[in-house]
C-alpha cells in the first residue's frame, strides 16, 4: 500500500489530462479514491469490471489517487489477485504501444483482503487497508456489489463501518432487483436501512450502451425529429434485442428470471421511457428520471394477448448441430421459461395514444440486433400514388437508430430512381459511426463506472422508476406462470416464434 502512494505521486507528474478529463483539481488530486469490487473471484468482476477500471485507467480517466480493492470469500494474495485479472485485461486497441506498461501501473494499485459478506469484522479489516491507501486523503469509496443479489444487504450493512468521514460512500448493485414486486421493494427497503437513495446506483449495463445516450441527443438536439414525435406523425415503434447465441452456461440464473424479466421488463422499458418520455427540465438525472417515471405510469398494463412467448429448441443436421434450451443440464426438462419473448404496449398520453410499441427479446436467433425502429404513417393523399399508381405506403419512412450489428442511424426516405422515367426508390441517409467515428466504442461498464464515480445517475435506475416497470410485468409474470403458459417452440437460429408476426399484424405493424 505504502508502494502504491509513490505510484500515486508519480503518476501525477506523468499524467497529462485531455479536454473531457472529468475531474475538478480538488477531486483529481486533493481526495482517493478506493473502488472496492465485492464478489472479485466473480466471473463479471474478472470478465467486466476489472477490464473497464483498465480501460478507464488507460483513457486517463480516474483520479490520480485510486486503488481498487477485490473482496471476496475465496483465499487470495494480492499477487494472486493480480495473476487473476491479469488474464483477462487487453487494450481495446491492441496495437497501441505503452499497453504493458500501463497494465503493469493498473495492476500494482489492485489489491485484495479475503472475508465473509456478512462479517462486520472483516469489512472493518478492510476499512483499515483502505484508511491506509488513502493516506489521509478524503476518502471517496465506491463498492461495486458483483455478487448475488441474496447477499446485497448483508454486504450494506456489515460495510457501514466502511465510511470515511469526510469522502462520499456509493454503491453499486448488479440486476436482478428482485423476481416480482414484492421482492424488489424488499429490496429496496433492506438497502435504504442503510443507504440513501443517492448512494444506490442499480445498474443495467445495457443503458450504458452508446444507443441509449444517442436517443436523446438525437430527439433533443435537432428540430426536424422531435417535431414528427407523436402519434400524429408515427404508425408505431419497435424496440428490438436478439441475441444469437443461447444461454451458454448461464442456465440456473436464467431460469429463474426468463427473457421478459432479464431484458423487457427492466432494460426495453427504460429505453421505451426515454424515447417516449416529454422533454425533461433539464438534463439532469432527476429531471430525467422524473420524465421517465412518469410515462411509464401512463403505460396501459399489458394483458396476456399483448404477448407472445417462445423458447428455442435445438436442431441437429448432418455434422451441425445447436442444443435446444432444456439441454441445458441446470434447466429441467420441462422448463416454461421463456427464451423470447414480444409485448405490445400502449401509453395512454396524448402524444402517444394508439401508437402500438412492440417490444421484442430473445436468444438463439438469426442476428444479433439492438435497435429502435420507428414506423413513419404514410403521406396523406400521396401524389405520387396518384398519378403513378405506384404503392409508397408499403414504404413509408422509417427511422432506425442501431446499436448491434454495428452502430448506425438511417432514415428510409423515398427518391427518384435516376432516368427518364418516374422510378420511386425508398434509400437509406444514412449515418455509420465506424465510418465517421473510426474511434474504438467504450464497454457500457466503462460508462458507467466513470459516471458512478463522478455521482452522475442518469443512466442508472432509481427505486421509482423500478416500482413503474414491476408494476407493469409482475402482474403478467404471474399470470403467465399460474397458468402454465407454454412457450412456442423454435429452432435455434431461426427467427422466432411464428405468433410474433400475427400480434405485429395484429396491431399493423410491418416487421421483419
Ligand atoms: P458469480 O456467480 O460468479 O458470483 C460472484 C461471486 O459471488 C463468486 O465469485 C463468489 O465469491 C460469490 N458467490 C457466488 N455464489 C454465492 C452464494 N450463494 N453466496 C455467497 N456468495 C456467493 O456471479 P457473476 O460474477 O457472474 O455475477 C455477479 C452478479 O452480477 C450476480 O448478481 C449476477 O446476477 C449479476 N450479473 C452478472 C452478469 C454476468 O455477465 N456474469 C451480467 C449481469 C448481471 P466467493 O465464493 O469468493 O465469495
Amino acid at each position: 500500500l505504502e508502494a502504491a502512494s509513490s505510484l500515486v505521486e508519480d503518476h501525477v507528474k506523468t499524467q497529462v489530462k485531455g479536454e473531457d478529463f472529468p475531474f475538478t483539481e480538488t477531486e483529481n488530486v486533493e481526495a482517493a479514491l478506493s473502488i472496492i469490487v465485492v464478489g472479485a473471484s466473480g466471473d463479471l468482476a474478472r470478465k467486466k469490471i476489472f477490464p473497464a477500471l483498465f480501460a478507464l485507467f488507460y483513457e486517463d480517466r480516474l483520479p490520480q489517487n485510486f486503488t481498487v480493492f477485490g473482496y471476496a470469500r475465496t483465499e487470495m494474495s494480492d499477487e494472486e489477485l493480480r495473476n487473476m485479472i491479469s488474464e483477462t485485461l487487453t487494450c481495446r486497441v491492441e496495437k497501441r504501444d505503452n499497453c504493458d506498461e500501463k497494465m503493469d501501473q493498473f495492476l500494482r494499485r489492485c489489491f485484495y483482503h479475503s472475508g465473509q459478506y456478512s462479517s462486520k469484522e472483516h469489512f472493518l479489516e478492510l476499512d483499515n487497508k483502505l484508511k491506509q491507501a488513502e493516506g489521509g486523503r478524503q476518502g471517496n469509496r465506491l463498492f461495486y456489489l458483483s455478487i448475488p443479489p441474496s447477499m446485497f444487504v448483508d454486504v450494506v450493512r456489515c460495510s457501514q463501518c466502511c465510511t470515511s468521514e469526510y469522502g462520499w460512500k456509493r454503491v453499486i448493485v448488479e440486476k436482478p432487483f428482485g423476481n416480482d414486486s414484492k421482492s424488489s421493494s424488499e429490496l429496496t427497503r433492506g438497502l435504504k436501512q442503510y443507504l440513501t437513495e443517492d448512494q444506490i446506483f442499480r445498474i443495467d449495463h445495457h443503458l450504458g450502451e452508446e444507443l441509449v445516450e444517442n436517443l436523446l441527443v438525437l430527439r433533443f438536439s435537432n428540430i426536424v425529429f422531435e417535431p414528427l414525435w407523436s402519434r400524429n406523425y408515427i404508425r408505431n415503434v419497435q424496440l428490438i434485442f436478439s441475441e444469437d447465441f443461447g444461454i451458454e452456461g448461464r442456465g440456473r440464473y436464467f431460469d429463474n428470471y426468463g427473457i421478459i424479466r432479464d431484458i423487457i421488463q427492466n432494460h426495453l422499458l427504460h429505453v421505451l421511457a426515454l424515447f417516449a418520455m416529454e422533454t425533461p427540465v433539464s438534463l439532469d438525472a432527476e429531471d430525467i428520471r422524473n420524465e421517465k417515471v412518469k410515462v411509464l405510469r401512463s403505460i396501459r398494463q399489458p394483458r396476456l394477448d399483448d404477448l407472445v412467448v417462445g423458447q428455442y429448441k435445438g436442431f441437429r443436421e448432418g455434422n451441425t448441430s445447436s442444443p435446444g434450451y432444456t439441454d441445458d443440464p441446470r434447466v429441467s426438462k420441462d422448463s416454461l421459461t421463456p427464451t423470447f419473448a414480444a409485448a405490445t404496449l400502449f401509453i395512454n398520453n396524448a402524444r402517444w395514444d394508439g401508437v402500438p410499441f412492440l417490444m421484442l427479446a430473445g436468444k438463439a436467433l438469426h442476428t444479433k440486433r439492438v435497435e429502435i425502429r420507428v414506423q413513419f404513417r404514410h403521406v396523406p393523399g400521396n401524389l405520387y400514388n396518384r398519378k403513378f399508381g405506384t404503392d409508397l405506403d408499403k414504404a413509408t419512412n422509417e427511422l432506425v437508430i442501431r446499436e448491434q450489428p454495428d452502430e448506425a442511424i438511417y432514415l428510409k426516405i423515398n427518391g427518384k430512381v435516376p432516368g427518364l422515367g418516374m422510378r420511386i426508390d425508398c434509400g437509406d441517409l444514412n449515418l455509420l459511426f465506424k465510418s465517421r467515428y473510426p474511434r474504438e466504442v467504450p464497454d457500457a461498464y466503462e460508462r458507467l463506472l466513470l459516471d458512478a464515480i463522478k455521482g452522475e445517475r442518469r443512466l442508472f435506475i432509481r427505486s421509482d422508476e423500478l416500482d413503474a416497470t414491476w408494476a407493469l410485468f409482475a402482474p403478467l409474470l404471474e399470470e403467465l406462470e399460474e397458468k402454465k403458459v407454454v412457450p412456442e417452440l423454435y429452432r435455434y437460429g431461426s427467427r422466432g416464434p411464428v405468433g410474433v408476426h400475427y400480434l405485429a399484424a395484429r396491431h399493423n405493424v410491418y416487421f421483419r
